[in-house]
């Protein structure tokens, strides 16, 4: 790597994607007749050797880390630049939103191969893989405030994300629920959005190439994600609303699928499940998978499939839960049981034990 894609020319960049970010909502307020909010949370970013964060007054920091790595989380031949970036965000803001949290701060370690090399190439990456990533950023008010870049001693793309976010002190949702109001045998389950449209999506991209799929029409249906594996959405707004309403016991995102997520919630919350097959938020993409081998049936896209970044959540069986927050569809899919067992109930009223076999990343 020549000096021209050195450290500090890397961090200018990322610097500038920064300021012009800031100038596009900072434009886009004004233009709206919004008074710009700054995020106020972030007293120093970019720059020192370190960031400075000023939690709000009464709230616990909560911290989440997730690599995103090439060849394991994305490939380069399939994603676009701007989809790994705003993918590499989404992750780290989904573990937020599963706690109800608000975020304060995004924190991104880089590191390019040398083999992209210093010249337009890398730049036009990395400032696709910035739109991406700030045009997210902006959605929901995260300010970039720090990071590492370095040389990759692979020929793979690496991104670790780190996100720091907040919640009223000792209210963050669990997986095994609030000190205050554990979740327990009878509480109802429910999921948000749609499941297996991540999982379906990529099948397709992966079968026709990028430029196939990127022209798919977008579904027009009502809080249904067009584009749920390249561009998911977290359910920050979900989650914060079921933290200050206490609604939920007990909740996790779903980010390696429903029967992996449930068993983490079950192993956490030391309780068992039932789970109504026909109940199940089926993706438009997913329920598509038409000449369906086993593998990629609805069903088990919608179980296993992951990488959805909906949230699964417990509430009292009495909790009045909305059809709809924030926009997104809520779904009853199942309940919690006493015991181990974590079983589903297929469409005749059968049950059968749900191995969880979510998503492990990309099975190359
Ligand atoms: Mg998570």
């Amino acid at each position: 790597v020549t000096k021209a894609f050195g450290e500090l020319d890397l961090i200018q960049q990322i610097r500038s994607e920064q300021i012009r970010s800031q100038q596009i909502r900072a434009s886009r307020s004004a233009g709206a007749g919004k008074r710009t909010r700054a995020n106020s949370s972030v007293v120093l970013g970019i720059g020192d050797d370190c960031a400075i964060l000023r939690p709000p007054c009464g709230h616990e920091i909560l911290v989440t880390t997730d690599f995103s790595l090439e060849g394991r989380h994305f490939l380069r031949n399939i994603h676009p630049p701007e989809s790994i970036g705003h993918r590499v965000l989404a992750r780290g803001l989904s573990d937020l939103a599963a706690m109800g949290a608000k975020p304060l701060a995004a924190f991104l370690s880089l590191a390019l191969p040398s083999e992209m090399p210093a010249t337009r190439s890398a730049r036009a990456w990395l400032a696709r893989f910035f739109a991406g990533f700030n045009a997210l950023a902006r959605q929901y008010s995260v300010p970039l405030a720090g990071g590492d870049t370095s040389e990759s001693p692979s020929p793979n793309i690496l991104a670790d994300i780190v996100l720091v976010g907040s919640a009223p002190a000792g209210r963050a949702l669990r997986r095994a629920g609030s000190p205050i109001c554990p979740a327990r045998a009878g509480d109802a389950l429910y999921v948000t959005g749609a499941l297996g449209g991540s999982a379906a999506e990529f099948a397709a991209l992966r079968e026709k190439g990028r430029l196939a799929s990127a022209r798919t029409s977008p579904d027009k249906q009502k809080g249904i994600n067009p584009h749920p594996h390249l561009y998911p959405q977290p359910r920050l707004a979900v989650g914060q609303a079921l933290l200050c309403r206490k609604l939920a016991t007990a909740c996790i995102d779903l980010s390696d699928g429903l029967s992996t997520d449930l068993a983490h919630l079950c192993y956490e919350s030391h309780l068992g499940a039932e789970i109504d097959a026909a109940a199940l938020p089926i993706h438009p993409l997913a329920a598509r998978a038409a000449n369906a081998d086993k593998e990629n049936a609805p069903l088990a896209l919608a179980l296993h499939g992951g990488e959805d970044y909906e949230l699964l959540f417990s509430a009292r069986e009495s909790a009045r839960i909305p059809r709809a927050i924030a926009g997104v569809p809520i779904t009853r899919v199942g309940r919690l049981t006493r015991g181990k067992a974590i079983e589903l109930i297929d469409a005749s009223g059968h049950p059968k034990p749900l191995i969880p076999r979510g998503w492990e990343h990309f099975r190359t």
